[in-house]
């Protein structure tokens, strides 16, 4: 490729996205990532296509998370066409156990999303069986999806690889985003080559803090946030729903792999699993579906999901720092929030009128 119009560092999801919808809108595109495309946090989360009692979050969080709920279906169906691979993207829906919480009827009707009270044991029985005695009601939410992250981000890395606009280096780590007074100017890549570039737009997921450049200090709030996840195998059917309580969620994939997660641990770019993650997550997921006990535990993963403090990403121009972009830190959603991030950073990119107010995201 002649100089691209601009180079996007980092290949997770956010990055795949982003440079899609860059040659959406007549972009050339120059991706660099440090080592595999959509191999951290973009392949190592659960999925689920909702923030976690989304009630909790601002406008800001929801109005993203409700677009990509919206767009998915169609933009996923499109990916597996063009790819062969199949998101599997499924309205398995989402049964919380825990108390209500007052703040939800209201979220509900402002975001026009279902949320149904089961009363009693036959309620719960009727949409997903075999969960622990105990549990006599619940908060039915028909609508939730869930996407698979690994065949998500092996079908966005195969589109993009098939995109003649985009070029793709990987095992090219980016040490630094370089200036001229205020303006962007290059990267460098570790092993010292120098790349030009107008416009450089920064989805480096966890890593984001460490690369961006004093002038531009916002960003540099991201931080690695462990997640770790636990894959138990189970025959198709035993569980149909996602199920949750106090922030762990069972999530069944269509081949009877049943997902228990996820930890919460501020760990630095440490990526280890560790056995009380691993006894702790597997208690919990028994808890919740008794007959888990005798399935075999077939993997355990971690993932660093860009932390931001109330999981606000920053999208758009550095504010002082011309051609410098940023589209990061969207924490515990970027799967759900990833698609209209990405939207709005190319929107911005190109000048395009924004699909939402940019404001609440602005890297300031
Ligand atoms: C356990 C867990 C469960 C989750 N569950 C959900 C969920 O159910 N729903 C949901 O919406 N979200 C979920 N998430 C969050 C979601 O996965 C992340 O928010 C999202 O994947 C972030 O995408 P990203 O592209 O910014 O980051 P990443 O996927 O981490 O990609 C960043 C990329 O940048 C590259 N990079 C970093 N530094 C450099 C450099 N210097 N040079 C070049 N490349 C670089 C990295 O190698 C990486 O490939 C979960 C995350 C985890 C860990």
């Amino acid at each position: 490729m002649t100089s691209p119009d601009c180079i996007v560092i980092g290949g997770g999801a956010i990055g795949l996205l982003s440079a899609h919808f860059l040659v959406e809108r007549g972009m050339r595109v120059l991706l660099l990532e440090k080592g595999e495309l959509a191999r951290e946090s973009s392949w190592a989360g659960g999925g689920i296509v909702s923030p976690m009692y989304p009630w909790r979050y601002s406008d800001a969080v929801n109005q993203l998370a409700s677009y990509g709920q919206q767009h998915y279906p169609v933009f996923l169906g499109g990916l597996r066409e063009e790819t062969g691979i199949d998101p599997e993207l499924l309205p398995s829906g989402m049964l919380m156990l825990d108390e209500a919480e007052p703040e939800m009827w209201a979220w509900a009707e402002k975001w026009h999303a279902r949320i149904e009270p089961l009363t009693s044991r036959d309620a719960l029985d009727a949409v997903q069986p075999g969960l622990d005695p105990r549990f006599t009601s619940g908060l039915w939410m028909p609508d939730i999806h869930q996407v698979r992250n690994p065949r998500l981000a092996k079908a966005l890395a195969a589109r993009a690889r098939h995109t003649q606009q985009i070029e793709i280096r990987e095992q090219s780590p980016v040490a630094e985003i370089m200036l001229a007074g205020d303006k962007v100017e290059a990267v460098r890549l570790e092993e010292g080559e120098i790349l030009s570039a107008d416009c450089v737009l920064v989805t480096a997921g966890a890593w984001t803090g460490r690369l961006m450049p004093d002038a531009c200090p916002a960003p540099a709030e991201i931080q690695p946030v462990k997640g770790q996840i636990v894959q138990f195998k189970a025959e198709p059917g035993l569980l149909t729903r996602m199920v949750m309580l106090n922030s762990r969620y069972l999530i069944p994939r269509k081949d009877g792999l049943i997902l228990i997660g996820s930890t919460l641990e501020f760990e630095d770019f440490d990526k280890q699993t560790t056995t009380s993650a691993l006894e702790d997550l597997q208690a919990a997921a028994i808890a919740l579906l008794p007959a888990l006990a005798d399935k075999p535990v077939v993997n355990q993963w971690a993932g660093l999901r860009p932390g931001t403090k109330e999981g606000i990403p920053y999208i758009g121009e550095c504010a002082g720092v011309e051609g410098l972009f940023v589209n990061a830190g969207q924490f515990r959603n970027g799967i759900v929030m990833g698609l209209g991030s990405a939207l709005l950073a190319a929107q911005m990119i190109t000048g395009e009128a924004p699909f939402l107010d940019p404001f609440p995201y602005k890297p300031t």
